[in-house]
């Protein structure tokens, strides 16, 4: 074994696994392009006070799973566990919200000191996009189908959107108390963790996944009773947006995102592919997050994917684009110095080549040329050097397969000609 291993979840992604981040990255870069979103970028280390008062003291992210410490000079610093924290955060510190309507997303990774399983890791990866300053219903639906259109366009299939309403603030306190004394009825026979909840965050326990308070719950009020009409009517719009836009979805009374700024719509997609992680995609509106943390009262929506579980869900169904035109097959003296030379200017001239250095023997060095997926593999020795030529062979094409092209050996555009053809 080596003498250092990565820390307890923690992931390398490896080259052989780059190649699908970069392309589900570049394929959302230009979603969000077309949709007006601008991509925004904050440190990876916030105060740890950030964190306790945007995500909240009563989140097992808060109380269990933060990454935090003192630094040299004193002060509590936290990996960031999400992003919208610190979005907002930048928005406030560098006077953005005054400044109309903000279409923001980022990436990056995240930190949790969580139990690592598939799909769940202590550093992982999301890819998130929020909304502010945008208080129609209309921006929740144009919001989730950026988030349904995305996965479906990379590929997905068999993903569910669940949606939920959290009514206004009165709506909840209303229902809240309900619920408490229904639980209340219960609670004796209630493990530690849904004692403290039912005291600090009854909501949460909507979602818990322990089957005698699944239970407990069905006969229970459910907040779609406790919502005013205007709250109603934002949860019936929103359905028919979804509706019009063609978006299928299903109504989960129990979906709940547990904190207070939490307001009216909250939304999931899960895959029946991912086991027990099933979330891919998490969101929903929170008005009272940015004056929470400071800033004037504004509407805020947002979601965020999962990386490592949309990768998971994508395996096998992303092309790999990242291999190369021309595999530059090259041995002898003279002819590894211009191979040198002409890897270069072909690179100069757009293509990807990938010069063999290994001055093997050419059977060699095509069984190389045929791993590496090239289209063509270009071939100098010594004969070719001194007829001051090269020679394309084809690795892909049936028809031309193993068919030699000469071509001098400074005529740099004829190859990308062909090659680009
Ligand atoms: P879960 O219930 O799965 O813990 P969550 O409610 O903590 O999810 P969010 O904070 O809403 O998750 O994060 C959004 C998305 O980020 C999740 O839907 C999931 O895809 C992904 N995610 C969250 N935590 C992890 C983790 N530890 N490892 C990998 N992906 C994660
Ligand atoms: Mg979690």
């Amino acid at each position: 074994m080596a003498d250092f291993q990565t820390l307890r979840g923690m992931v390398d992604i490896l080259p052989s696994e780059t190649w699908q981040w970069q392309s589900v990255e570049t394929f959302a870069r230009h979603h969000f392009e077309r949709a007006g979103i601008n991509e925004i970028r904050t440190p990876l280390l916030e105060t740890t006070e950030l964190f306790n008062r945007g995500i909240g003291g009563s989140t097992d992210v808060v109380n269990k799973e933060m990454y935090s410490f003192v630094d040299r000079g004193d002060r509590s610093c936290t990996l960031r566990p999400e992003g919208t924290a610190s979005v907002v955060r930048s928005l406030i510190q560098n006077g953005l919200i005054s400044q109309g309507p903000q279409r923001l997303w980022y990436q990056g990774p995240m930190f949790r000191y969580e139990r690592p399983q598939a799909g769940r890791q202590r550093q992982f990866h999301q890819l998130g996009v929020e909304f502010f300053g945008l208080s129609s219903i209309k921006s929740d639906a144009e919001l989730i189908s950026i988030a349904w259109d995305l996965l479906k366009q990379l590929g997905l299939k068999g993903i569910t959107l669940q949606v939920n309403t959290l009514g206004t603030l009165e709506d909840r306190q209303k229902y809240r108390s309900q619920l408490v004394s229904w639980l209340e009825k219960y609670s004796k026979n209630f493990d530690e963790h849904t004692m403290n909840q039912l005291k600090n965050n009854p909501l949460r326990i909507l979602d818990s996944k322990d089957k005698n308070i699944k239970k407990i719950l069905e006969g229970g009020p459910m907040l779609i009773d406790y919502l005013c009409e205007s709250s109603k009517r934002r949860f019936i719009n929103l359905q028919e947006f979804l509706s019009e836009l063609d978006i299928p979805f299903t109504i989960n009374p129990k979906l709940v995102r547990g904190l207070d700024y939490y307001c009216h719509t909250a939304f999931e997609i899960t895959s029946g592919e991912l086991g027990s992680q099933s979330t891919v995609c998490g969101g929903g509106r929170y008005d009272g997050l940015v004056q929470q943390l400071g800033g004037s009262a504004t509407s805020s929506i947002g979601w965020a994917i999962g990386m490592e579980r949309l990768l998971i869900l994508l395996a096998n169904k992303i092309p790999n684009q990242n291999t190369p035109d021309i595999y530059l097959v090259n041995k002898g003296e003279k002819a590894e110095l211009e191979a040198l030379c002409l890897a270069r200017s072909l690179r100069l001239a757009n293509l990807k080549v990938e010069l063999d250095n290994s001055g093997s023997a050419f059977s060699k060095q095509f069984k190389r040329a045929s791993r590496s997926h090239a289209s063509w593999a270009l071939v100098i020795g010594e004969e070719e050097v001194n007829k001051g030529e090269v020679v394309l062979k084809s690795l892909i094409d049936k028809e031309n397969f193993g068919s030699n092209i000469s071509i001098n050996i400074s005529n740099i555009k004829e190859i990308v000609d062909i090659v680009t053809s």
